[in-house]
């Protein structure tokens, strides 16, 4: 690209107003200094999505001077769907837009390369962690224990990469026609294909504030990644059963021939154990068969994926 690009920061904050002020300083900063450099158009924005934070969240972005957008959106839609909103209206105006969350965990000054690399072709550059060092011992043993899993059941994520990462007008576009309700930004995105690049960061803490990914949410984020990308459980539950299936047809077997040699069959510890086994299996492939109907019906009823209630431009 000959022409200086215009770069669009995406932030998504829910109830971030302990941070949103370092935020909108650090980014602001960080959009002058690179249109000074003259890397990036001084049409270049950034973009805080209020995600129906409860909080002062929207009247500080509302006050906010410079370069910045603030998008209001109706109610809280979680993280992914608030990236979505930002992204679908950056594409309008800019020629690539960088996400990153609101709490300053995302190494500010990676952007410069994120740049580079676009202004190098690539339409996708993936953020990723170059360590987990500052996570806490559960988070980064869940993390191995998730990517792993996708790994096996075949849902091509990058491992740790999350919603660190710079997409093209032209990715934006090809992201636009994914059009699920149960959205898993990290699953989608290498499946667009096109010219990708990796930029790697260190990943802080949080400045300031408390996480907005709850236990329940991070859970809830995988089983959606899961089921989102693969149908291999439901396979594994076919297995499950043949299994089980083959097994009882040897036992019914040996009962035959123990029946036939006089021997009384004894087990009263047997039988019961087989039933809650069997039942408790049972209750699991309902489960994740239950899973996969339930995400079928949210993506059948085709909602919208957000509202915007307004937006504040400059
Ligand atoms: N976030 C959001 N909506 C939500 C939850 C979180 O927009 O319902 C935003 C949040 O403001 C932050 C980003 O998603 O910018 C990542 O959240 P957080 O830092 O709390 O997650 P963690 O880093 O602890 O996984
Ligand atoms: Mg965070």
């Amino acid at each position: 690209m000959r022409r200086k690009p215009i770069i669009f920061l995406v932030v998504p904050c829910f109830n971030e107003e302990e941070v949103l002020e370092e935020t909108y300083r650090r980014l602001e900063g960080k959009v002058l200094e690179l249109v000074k450099a003259k890397k990036i158009s001084a049409r270049s924005r950034v973009i805080f999505v209020d995600d129906g934070s409860g909080d002062g969240t929207w009247e500080m972005i509302e006050g906010f001077k410079g370069k910045v957008v603030g998008i209001k959106l109706a109610k809280n839609v979680g993280h992914q769907n608030a990236l979505l909103a930002g992204l679908l209206y950056t594409k309008e105006f800019a020629d690539a837009a960088i996400s990153l969350d609101a709490d300053l965990q995302d190494d500010v000054e990676a952007i410069d390369e994120f740049i580079e690399k676009f202004r190098g072709g690539a339409e996708i550059v993936f953020g990723v962690r170059k360590d987990r060092k500052k996570d806490s011992e559960f988070k980064r043993e869940s993390a191995k224990i998730f990517y792993k899993l996708m790994k096996i059941l075949g849902a091509g994520t990058i491992e740790d990469s999350a919603d660190y990462r710079l997409l093209s007008k032209r990715a934006m576009e090809e992201l636009e026609k994914y059009e699920e309700v149960n959205l898993f930004l990290r699953g989608i995105i290498p499946k667009i294909g096109l010219k990708t690049d990796t930029v790697y960061y260190s990943r802080g803490e949080r400045f300031a504030g408390e996480s907005k990914y709850p236990l329940g949410k991070m859970i809830n984020f995988a089983l959606d990644g899961i089921t989102g990308f693969s149908i291999r459980p439901l396979r594994v539950i076919f297995l499950i059963g043949l299994g089980i299936f083959l097994i009882s047809i040897l036992m019914m077997i040996y009962i035959l021939f123990a029946k036939i040699g006089g021997r009384a069959v004894s087990g009263w510890a047997f039988t019961v154990t087989s039933i809650w086994f069997l039942g408790g299996i049972q209750t699991l492939a309902l489960g994740i068969i239950g899973e996969y109907i339930g995400k079928t019906y949210s993506e059948t009823k085709r909602r919208p994926r957000y509202v915007i209630e307004k937006i504040k431009k400059r």
